[in-house]
């Protein structure tokens, strides 16, 4: 058996594309692509022409090999005669070009690659060039900036008609294509992004030149991040729903800008970041948070009504929300499912704003594509094709929870299970090494990276700093669970007001702490919330010997029920949960509770968790899991209905059972 050898061709574009990949003033998040001739043989074993593209949504900066389908040329080639073609039957023409046709299907501008003649092609949406061409006199700066050889090309849609545009210019050296991107081409690799590298820097140098820096005309100083979280509740309040906002600093300067108007007016830079930050970003009022996003929905939902009657059958709107707000001392600040997510739109925005405000600079004014023609976009099938590949969002995407004592044992098993569905969470506890072991498993199980804070809960300003933590990590928060305990042990006679009182600390005050904090917050975000407690089947049985714990417990179902009462006006739900004999990671049986548990049931301390299998109802040890699925129950909408409430999760105790 010989092992197949890649073509040189493709693995240098592989190489050549990484390198492009990796710098983000050339191409954001799977945006331009890049192309190879060679040969191959096929499966008969003659010897064909093929091209290798970059594939629909692939990130160049990730792509290996099998991100770069094969396609036959003379197929691809055939197709120039036509006069015209829609963009569903060019893709159906090059997907039966596909070598394989299983491989992933090959970008929408398949087509602008096949029809040039050179060996090696590079696309890229550089920033420079962009800028470049968003005003209305773009053709002149081309020609000046890159000098005579460069070919313009007025904003198009991509396609068909476009490739056939390109083909013709084959002859220059290079092409311009008008708030999109640049054409480059070479029969060498390496020099065909030589070529990239040279155009762009000369695009910048241009720039610099013109380049008059803004009058001192935008507002100093940073918010203060007590304010900014108010402003985040605020934002997430009036956005309806379970995001994450995340808040990055790098534009504050264009957000600050008196004329930051004309930057948003501007839309973005390159017409496919649409697709992931909408036409445009939200300019918000910070004295008037909430009216900025109604206008901003309003203004959407005209632009929809006036253009639906062009939307393709089967596609709706996006909605009215928008992605990306430019705030006026802070920057962006970017909705979506996880911080990931916010942080891919804000590097967007961050290059297409910041192309915007350099094009005002350089040339006094901006514009952009024709409404009409931006509508085409923001709903052309091809390119929400990337989107459609997406996975289903998880459970709790959006989602944000404090989980304290998540260090191990119980708290532990919640936070995973919440990360296990999705959620952004906040992991506090008194033991930080406890917490970056369950930050490993977070990331070895690529959940969401978690937030951690270590510190006492029974401290007021611990609980103040996980919960000021959490809104400035994640822009809001929709629930607690609270873990934080410890035994205590002992017979009333023998135990001391110390061990009684640091048990009431961290057990119940700290209960009473978090439950303050989170119910004052939510009821200011106005989006309802879940608070979990994590109680004890000893608040309802006891155990004689184990009163300084027991008596905590009982107290904190009391905080649950107070909770419920006052936060249900507001959506604010408040349930407990009671587990018994949870072993698995605990070390709530450290300390000598185990030997004392088991000296005070007759039986021998490793027989303990046995014995108290043996003595539930149902005859199952109770673990981590089971509690963290009730936590996930009573967190989530599926007990949207139920507040004040009690789960036993300790395979039935029936002096246990909940009154
Ligand atoms: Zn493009």
């Amino acid at each position: 058996m010989t092992i197949k050898q890649s073509p040189l061709p493709l693995v240098e574009l592989v190489v050549r594309s990484k390198k492009i990949g990796a710098d983000q003033s050339l191409v954001v998040y799977g945006g331009g692509n890049t192309s190879s001739k060679g040969e191959i043989l096929d499966h008969l074993g003659r010897t064909r022409q093929v091209m290798w593209v970059k594939g629909s949504g692939a990130d160049m900066m990730y792509g290996e090999e099998r991100d770069y389908p094969a396609l036959y040329l003379d197929d691809l080639r055939e197709l120039i005669s036509f006069d015209d073609l829609d963009d569903e039957t060019m893709v159906d023409y090059v997907t039966r070009a596909l070598v394989d046709p299983t491989s992933r299907r090959p970008s929408i501008e398949t087509l602008l690659h096949a029809f040039l003649p050179a060996k090696h092609i590079d696309h890229v949406h550089a920033d420079a060039i962009c800028a470049l061409t968003n005003h209305p006199g773009g053709a002149k700066a081309v020609a000046d900036a890159l000098g005579k050889g460069f070919e313009y090309v007025d904003w198009m849609i991509p396609g068909f008609t476009l490739s056939k545009i390109v083909s013709k210019l084959k002859d220059s050296e290079g092409i311009v294509l008008a708030h999109h991107g640049l054409v480059v081409w070479d029969e060498s690799s390496d020099k065909c992004l030589e070529k990239t590298h040279l155009a762009v820097a000369k695009a910048d140098k241009f720039l610099d030149s013109l380049s008059v820096k803004p009058v001192a005309a935008f507002d100093h100083g940073d918010m203060p991040q007590s304010e900014l979280n108010d402003l985040l509740l605020q934002l997430r309040k009036k956005l309806g729903k379970k995001q994450i906002l995340r808040t990055d600093h790098r534009l504050a300067q264009i957000a600050s800008r008196k004329d930051c108007q004309r930057v948003v007016a501007s839309s973005v830079s390159s017409a496919d970041h649409m697709l992931r930050i909408r036409p445009k970003s939200a300019l918000i009022d910070i004295s008037l948070p909430a009216e900025s996003i109604e206008s901003y929905q309003n203004d959407y939902a005209q632009y929809f009504e006036r253009n639906k009657a062009n939307i393709q059958p089967g596609f709706s709107s996006h909605g009215n929300d928008p992605k990306v707000l430019l705030v006026p001392k802070v920057g962006t600040i970017t909705t979506g499912n996880s911080s990931q997510e916010c942080l891919m739109l804000a590097d967007i925005a961050f290059h297409t704003h910041s192309v915007a405000a350099r094009v005002i600079d350089s040339f006094g004014e901006a514009d952009t594509i024709p409404e009409s023609e931006m509508f085409k976009f923001d709903y052309w099938p091809m390119e929400l094709f990337k989107l459609a590949s997406k996975p289903a969002p998880a459970k709790f995407a959006g989602s944000i929870y404090v989980v304290t004592g998540a260090g191990s044992g119980i708290g532990r098993g919640i936070a995973l299970e919440l990360g296990r569905l999705g959620a952004s969470v906040t992991l506090a506890d008194l033991d930080e090494k406890g917490l970056e072991e369950v930050q490993s498993v977070f990331k070895a199980k690529k959940y969401l990276e978690p937030l951690l804070i270590v510190g006492d809960q029974s401290k007021e300003e611990i609980v103040s700093k996980t919960l000021s933590e959490t809104i400035s990590q994640f822009g809001g928060l929709d629930g607690v669970v609270i873990n934080a305990g410890i035994g205590v042990s002992d017979n009333l006679e023998d135990l001391t007001l110390e061990k009684f009182r640091t048990g009431l600390e961290i057990n119940l005050t700290s209960a009473f702490l978090m439950t303050k904090g989170a119910m004052q917050i939510l009821r200011k975000q106005g989006l309802g919330g879940s608070i979990v407690y994590i109680a004890s089947k000893n608040a309802f049985a006891p155990g004689a010997g184990f009163g300084g714990y027991s008596v905590t417990k009982a107290g904190m179902l009391q905080l649950m029920r107070i909770a419920a009462l006052e936060g249900g006006s507001v959506g604010i739900r408040a349930n407990a949960i009671n587990p018994d004999a949870i072993f698995d990671n605990s070390k709530l049986w450290e300390g000598g509770i185990r030997a004392q548990r088991a000296a005070a049931h007759g039986v021998k301390p490793e027989e303990l968790e046995d014995f108290y299998a043996s003595r539930n109802i149902l005859k199952v040890r109770v673990q981590t899991v089971d509690v963290a699925h009730s936590v996930a129950f009573l967190l989530s909408d599926e007990s949207s209905r139920t507040t004040g409430a009690v789960i036993a999760v300790d395979g039935g105790v029936s002096a246990a059972f909940p009154r």
